[in-house]
């Protein structure tokens, strides 16, 4: 893997830099029609920023958009493809700020970087500032995912770690997912977990863990992706930290 900046942090974890990728509906309440719920941001940016004191680990983050709006919603109401993904990235820069927020408060420095200019609410995606701000010590926030539209955010989550050299690409799950199964555990209660999966059988067997464009951009590139249970308290930092958790895709 290429190593973009020798200047990273000292670590204790596994990793010491990774792109989380967590999606909108992670941040949404199943308890109330909220679409972001505070409470359920604040646990996640304190989880963020205790483990990361921690463990010293660099964190960029992709929040989607799916509480919000998604590309597939419009067009199946007769939206044309480009302005509906538009609206979806746009949902994600809402998330982002909402992130950024949280975890401001809760301490930690952040910075959200958008792929669609708008300059009084985000700076540029700029790669070299990205890395600069990791160094730093800062969380980044990449918002508006690429900046294109016919793509979901799990693709922008892998572009961007491969660019700023992350060693992982960490995909929190919600709604009680925990990782990759053999076969959907929805419909098979047998369906047996995987603790580790090539990237091969993912996309041969159609394990729906992620977009395929995304699982084949990292398998491209040689990112492991470990999947795991966003919603668990206590996960973000066994993520880091490299204990045995979810599923290693690679
Ligand atoms: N999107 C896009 N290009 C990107 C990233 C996102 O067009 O590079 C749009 C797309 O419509 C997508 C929406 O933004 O449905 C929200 O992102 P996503 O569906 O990934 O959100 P999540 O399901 O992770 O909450």
């Amino acid at each position: 893997m290429t190593v973009v900046s020798n200047e990273r942090m000292n670590h204790k974890g596994r990793f010491s830099r990774v792109v989380l990728k967590m999606s909108g509906e992670a941040l949404a309440s199943s308890s109330s029609i909220e679409t972001i719920d505070a409470e359920i941001v604040d646990r996640i940016a304190k989880e963020l920023v205790a483990s990361k004191s921690e463990l010293g680990t660099e964190i960029a983050v992709v929040v989607g958009g799916g509480n919000i709006w998604r590309g597939t919603t419009g067009e199946h109401r007769g939206i044309e493809r480009s302005t509906s993904d538009t609206m979806g990235m746009l949902a994600t820069v809402i998330n982002s700020l909402a992130l950024q927020e949280a975890l401001e408060r809760n301490g930690q420095p952040t910075r959200v970087l958008s792929a669609i200019h708008m300059a009084e609410v985000a700076e540029p995606y700029i790669r070299r500032r990205a890395i600069r701000h990791l160094e730093k010590g800062r969380v980044i926030v990449f918002a508006a995912g690429m900046g294109n539209p016919y793509f979901t955010t799990d693709t922008p989550a892998a572009l961007r770690a491969a660019e700023i050299g992350a060693e992982a690409l960490l995909k929190g799950t919600h709604s009680g997912v925990d990782g990759v199964y053999e076969s959907d555990p929805r419909t098979n209660k047998d369906a047996l977990k995987l603790d580790e999966v090539t990237f091969m059988d993912v996309i041969s067997k159609d394990l729906r863990v992620m977009d395929l464009t995304a699982i084949t951009f990292c398998k491209d590139n040689d990112l492991p992706v470990l999947v795991f249970d966003l919603m668990v308290p206590g996960n973000i930092f066994k993520a880091l930290n490299g204990d045995r958790l979810g599923t290693l895709i690679k």
